[in-house]
């Protein structure tokens, strides 16, 4: 079986402190052979041009040398997670077509107008968790339609806030929404994301849930990709083969890897 971690975060990226060779020791370390970088650049405070982008060639120029030295041990892919694409829709399209990307992740971070997920909402009231997913889909779609990128990462993002409110850590509760969004997705073929984070930290499991697993196979969805998110090298494949089991009970024999913006399916037998 054929480990791949397609989300993780290096010193390039503004909230990690891992250099690239950390994280790739890491990855090693943990028998992920297929392993992505997708560093954060986020259209809106926290620094996706401040931080990222002014450190961008100086990043490929690494990532080149790194891929090489640890060819033998490790693919190491270069991609970018990219927040609230939809935000901007002409310069991210522009940032994903000239910026040399083996995948694009799309995610939201941030909920209009400007409006943290993480810090700027009381999850303790279950009507606030209700109206946050309620638009974290609505702007899902919306970058759907109108952005460029290849896997739609974290659904589950507001979720990890929800614990006192949704003890249970699970989307049933708007199932219904999420349906009409796993079809969405499913249909423009992009790639739904099993971030496995909450492998290590609140959930105890990664992200995915039976019943939309199974719904997402069933709207026609086979491009499913899986990243622990890690930001610090110990963390890399935390949940991967977890994640890869629960695939393979939903009838899903294989994730997607993106190299050069070209999906590949890799089996996880
Ligand atoms: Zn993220
Ligand atoms: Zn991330």
């Amino acid at each position: 079986m054929m480990l791949c971690d397609c989300h993780n975060h290096s010193w390039f990226s503004f909230d990690a402190k891992g250099n690239i060779d950390e994280m790739c020791c890491g990855a090693a370390s943990a028998g992920v052979r297929i392993f992505a970088l997708t560093e954060h650049y986020d259209y809106d405070d926290r620094g996706g041009e401040r931080h990222y982008g002014v450190r961008h060639a100086r990043r490929m120029a690494e990532m080149k040398r790194a891929k090489e030295e640890w060819a033998d041990r490790l693919e190491l892919l270069c991609g970018i997670e990219i927040g609230q694409p939809h935000l901007d829709p002409v310069r991210s399209c522009k940032l994903t077509a000239e910026g040399g990307f083996d995948l694009v992740i799309a995610s939201l971070h941030d909920l209009r107008p400007g409006r943290d997920i993480y810090r700027d909402f009381d999850y303790s009231s279950i009507e606030v968790c209700d109206a946050v997913y309620a638009q974290f889909f609505d702007e899902a779609e919306e970058m759907i339609e109108q952005c460029d990128f290849d896997v739609f990462g974290h659904f589950d993002y507001p979720l990890r806030m929800m614990e006192k409110s949704v003890p249970e850590g699970s989307m049933l509760r708007w199932k219904v929404r999420m349906l009409s969004f796993l079809k969405t997705l499913a249909q423009s073929g992009k790639a739904l994301e099993i971030n496995t984070s909450g492998a290590r930290r609140w959930l105890g499991r990664p992200g995915g849930e039976e019943w939309l697993l199974d719904a997402y196979r069933q709207f026609g969805g086979r491009r499913i990709s899986v990243g622990s998110d890690a930001h610090r090298g110990r963390d890399v494949g935390c949940g991967v083969e977890a994640a890869y089991r629960q695939l393979l009970r939903s009838g899903f024999d294989s994730v997607t890897v993106y190299r050069g913006r070209r999906p590949e399916q890799i089996s996880i037998r």
